[in-house]
């Protein structure tokens, strides 16, 4: 699998992500998806299925280490006991020794950037995590992370899709080298009957799917990580690697983010976002 790589981390560029999805359905997609040849896996303490993900990335038949778990604690657990708690937890669900990237879900509301980026540099030193990063932050955020931080920030995992492009916050994360995770890549469905994407869909005869995930990777240190629970989607997700987009594709693709359109977040954690 194509791989992006920054301050020492090697990431899978198409990740699998696992939002909303519970019980046995969560164990047979995060499998499925495994055995169809997703090595990078998205989940978090607050998706509440470490266990059933754990059980899946097991049942996959794949052996760890060819194998990339991110996962991330949450806004309530950023106080630094409570943070270690939640990352001892996450690995006990997950069964695993160490994750390959751990995330700061939100930023906190109430503690400092600097306060909560000490333990997410602690739990690295710890051997949790091979690689750290944050979710959800914004230039703001992320300045006052890499002030603080004695670890590279490797990601900022962020909704990105054709119709939210981020343009400011990409360039300043370019300038620090860093990866963007973008999550909910395909606008939870929204974005797929969008003219423009089925027209380049019909030209490639593929799906509109795979026309943003395609997108995603043609840029440099975009990883997408589409979720779906339907082995159907899992698979065509996947088979993105054996075509290209053309430069006026990419353009116009690129061009529907003056849309600036946020489909997903979470209100009560949301920050200032970035214009
Ligand atoms: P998404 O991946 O953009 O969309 C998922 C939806 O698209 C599902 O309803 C799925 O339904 C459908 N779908 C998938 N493939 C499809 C295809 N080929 N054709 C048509 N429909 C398709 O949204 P998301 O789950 O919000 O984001 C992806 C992952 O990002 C999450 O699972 C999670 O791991 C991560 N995330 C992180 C944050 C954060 O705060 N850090 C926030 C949101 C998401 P089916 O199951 O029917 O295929």
């Amino acid at each position: 699998m194509q791989t992006v790589s920054a301050h020492g981390a090697t990431i899978p560029v198409l990740g699998f992500g696992t939002w909303n999805i519970s019980g046995e359905l969560c164990a047979r997609s995060v499998a499925d998806a495994i055995k169809i040849g997703y090595r990078h896996i998205d989940t978090a303490a607050g998706y509440g299925n470490e266990d059933r993900v754990g059980e899946g990335i097991r049942a996959g038949g794949v052996p760890r280490e060819q194998l990339f778990i991110t996962t991330k604690v949450g806004p309530e657990n950023l106080a630094e006991r409570d943070f270690y708690a939640s990352v001892e937890n996450s690995l006990k669900q997950l069964r695993v020794d160490q994750v390959d990237l751990l995330l700061i879900h939100w930023a906190s509301k109430v503690l400092p950037v600097a306060d909560t980026i000490k333990p997410l540099n602690e739990a690295k030193r710890r051997g949790w995590t091979k690689h750290i990063g944050v979710s959800n932050f914004t230039i703001r955020l992320l300045t006052e992370a890499w002030a603080a931080t004695k670890e590279p920030i490797v990601t900022n995992q962020v909704e990105y899709h054709p119709y939210l492009t981020q343009e400011n916050l990409v360039a300043f994360m370019r300038g620090k080298g860093m990866i963007l995770t973008a999550y909910s890549p395909l606008g939870r469905k929204v974005i797929l009957d969008d003219p423009v994407i089925a027209g380049i869909a019909a030209k490639h005869k593929r799906t509109p799917a795979q026309i943003v995930l395609r997108w995603d990777i043609q840029q440099p240190n975009v990883v997408p990580i589409p979720k779906s629970t339907k082995p159907a989607n899992i698979r065509s997700n996947f088979d993105i690697f054996d075509f290209t987009l053309d430069a006026a594709d990419m353009g116009a693709l690129t061009a529907l983010g003056a849309k600036k359109q946020r489909i997903a977040g979470w209100p009560p954690a949301n920050p200032e976002w970035d214009p």
